[in-house]
């Protein structure tokens, strides 16, 4: 096992307060007591901890994404002192840091710009589609909306940045999919990461609209139809698109959410701590607090933790569904925040798996038609319909036994957890 990303917090604290946001509006409310930004000494640490992980591992390129709070609240000179210290570990032991940004584009300043084209960080701007959709859930802390702000932190971001800036947005339901696809167009975006709402069992607010009634897949699909008969001039880069194409045709590769492999990625916060993936905050109440710390731990050591392990495996760590699916290997039985429930903790198929399962099936039976013969007898790939994939699922369960790794996926059961 090994870490070869860091999710890194520089900053804890965000300037807006989307009402979605799994660090400030859901059950874990710990960020309070994290230091406002990184302090010089914990970035030291972190750049002794990946150089030492590195080379017990023997990683030359390694990952490190800043991430929200909003990165961009850090004052320009320390950000600068921050790339600058990881970057060091090239020239001193030959490790490759590989950067990228997420940020809410407010803040973005031309004095920004330069310092991320000089150590060529990726940039990938948070915003959900044309103004009245963004604004509904990604305001100020006043109430309101921000597209405005964020429009102007793109053209800035656009003068001034010399590489592409990537798109991340959430799914939002009542937005026309074709009209927010042609809103990112215009705003020059090369690519977009669609994300679904971070929920699990145990938060959904309506079990009816997120699990029902596939208004989810029917979304994303409407917007696959439309993006894979463009011309491949016209159309910018859809990562959850790509990825489940890449899958179906036998990619051994995943994200963290999707296809196979391990996540071997972790999340540093302000103060130094080692944590699992932050979204696991939906689950509860300091969820992902462990005793780990770049100041006394080695990155290696967070793998004692339950739930890294549980993380690390999440595509192959499935629950009984999931192993009779015909997709799962495309799939990865979803997110882990999303297959939370508190009363038999991890061993769920995602809240959304219906959603999954038709949006898997529909791009698998629309590829088929355009790839050779020859490449589909090779891959053992075949059209399934969603509904037939539901009977096999239905027809496979009893066949299903449990497996080991069950009990750790039930041992997050909130009793458990109180118990322990
Ligand atoms: S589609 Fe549903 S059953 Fe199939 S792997 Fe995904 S979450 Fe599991």
């Amino acid at each position: 096992m090994n870490i070869e990303a860091l999710v890194v917090k520089i900053a804890s604290r965000c300037n807006i307060n989307c009402t979605y946001c799994y660090m400030y509006n859901h059950a874990d409310q710990s960020y309070k007591s994290q230091p406002k930004f990184m302090s010089k000494e914990t970035i030291l640490n972190l750049k002794n901890k990946i150089k030492n992980h590195c080379v017990k591992h023997e990683l030359k390129k390694f990952y490190v994404i800043l991430h929200g709070g909003e990165p961009l609240l850090t004052d320009v000179n320390d950000l600068r002192y921050f790339l600058e210290t990881l970057s060091s570990l090239d020239k001193e032991s030959s490790i490759n840091i590989s950067f990228a940004v997420q940020t809410n584009g407010i803040l973005i300043s031309e004095e920004h710009c330069k310092l991320l084209n000089e150590y060529d960080v990726g940039v990938g701007i948070s915003l959900d589609g044309n103004e009245k959709i963004n604004n509904q859930y990604r305001v100020d802390k006043k109430g309101n909306g921000t597209f405005e702000n964020v429009k102007k932190g793109i053209e800035v971001a656009k003068k001034h940045l010399n590489h592409p800036i990537g798109c991340l947005s959430v799914v939002n339901l009542e937005a026309s999919p074709i009209e927010s696809y042609e809103t990112f167009k215009s705003l020059s975006f090369t690519g977009i990461n669609f994300l679904l709402l971070d929920e699990n069992y145990d938060t959904l607010s309506n079990d009816d609209i997120v699990i029902s009634d596939l208004k989810n897949s029917n979304w994303l699909i409407e917007l696959f139809d439309y993006w894979y008969k463009l011309d491949d001039k016209e159309r910018l880069r859809i990562r959850k698109f790509e990825d489940i194409i890449s899958y179906i045709l036998g990619s051994e590769r995943g994200t963290e959410s999707a296809g196979k492999g391990e996540n071997k990625i972790a999340v540093v916060e302000t103060n130094g701590d080692i944590e699992p993936l932050d979204v696991l905050k939906i689950c509860g109440e300091e969820f992902t607090k462990h005793k780990f710390n770049l100041a006394t731990n080695e990155l290696d050591d967070v793998f004692h933790s339950d739930l890294i392990k549980t993380y690390y495996n999440s595509k192959k760590y499935l629950a009984k569904k999931c192993l009779a699916c015909p997709v799962n290997e495309v799939c990865g039985g979803g997110y882990l925040p999303h297959r939370y429930n508190s009363k038999n903790g991890f061993n769920n198929p995602s809240i959304y798996c219906k959603d999954l399962l038709k949006v898997i099936t529909h791009i698998q039976n629309v590829i088929i038609d355009d790839i050779p013969n020859e490449i589909i007898e090779e891959s053992g790939v075949k059209k399934v319909t969603y509904e037939e994939a539901l009977e096999m699922i239905e027809n496979n369960i009893p066949n299903i036994e449990s497996t080991g790794y069950m009990d750790l996926l039930e041992s997050f059961r909130k009793n458990e957890l109180i118990t322990n």
